[in-house]
């Protein structure tokens, strides 16, 4: 247990150094057993401390401690409640890509580390009002079947079997949004075909890859 906080420290620290959320932005969870771990609400995720993570029972809806969880939580806790392999949810508030999501623009994959870490697609969801059963709905309902879902005019929410996996996609996401918009720039894109996709879902290596993400360091 003392270990998921010190992850969550870690990782929490890691979305602001890698520049996916500005002062109090973004939110972030773990799950362990029927408890779900997450950042109090009003704290920049790199200033919280171990003993500072909202433990939530995931039955009961029970809070303890006394500071509040963040105000995303049932967004969270309906991540946990569809699907039982997440252990780590990840939302950002992700620069590059908040920009482009919010013109219209979704991220495809054109490169071989989007198709095996964040999927052959990314669903993006048009806005609605935080906080609420709104966002929870929208979000789970494409939970159920991506790892990774884009919030038009907020945001992105990944989610992993670790928290090293859900981090890993946030990153990936906002690293694809600027190759994106360099690639826009430059000229046109040439995305990958249907067959480049399937021979990269296909390849072994990217399995061996995908694997070693999920052990804990
Ligand atoms: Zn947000």
């Amino acid at each position: 247990m003392d270990n998921i906080k010190k992850q969550l420290c870690k990782y929490g620290k890691l979305v602001l150094e890698k520049n996916l959320a500005a002062g109090p932005g973004g939110n972030i969870s773990a799950r362990v057993g029927d408890f779900v771990y997450l950042s109090p609400s009003g704290f920049a995720l790199d200033e919280i401390k171990e003993n500072q993570w909202v433990k939530v029972d995931l039955k009961t809806g029970k809070q303890y401690g006394r500071l509040k969880p963040t105000c995303e939580i049932s967004m969270h806790l309906g991540c946990y409640i569809a699907r039982d392999d997440i252990k780590a949810v990840i939302h950002t508030h992700p620069p590059v890509t908040l920009g482009l999501i919010s013109a219209g623009v979704g991220l495809k994959p054109f490169y071989p580390d989007f198709v095996a870490m964040l999927g052959r697609e990314i669903p993006m969801v048009e806005y609605v009002i935080p906080a609420g059963e709104e966002i929870r709905q929208a979000v789970v309902e494409q939970i159920k079947k991506y790892n990774v879902v884009l919030l038009k005019n907020h945001g992105a929410v990944s989610v992993g079997e670790t928290l090293k996996e859900a981090f890993t996609r946030a990153w990936m996401i906002e690293e694809s949004a600027k190759m994106q918009v360099v690639g826009m720039i430059a000229g046109k894109i040439r995305y990958f075909t249907e067959n480049e996709i399937k021979g990269i879902e296909n390849l072994k290596a990217e399995d061996y890859r995908k694997a070693l993400l999920k052990t804990l360091k």
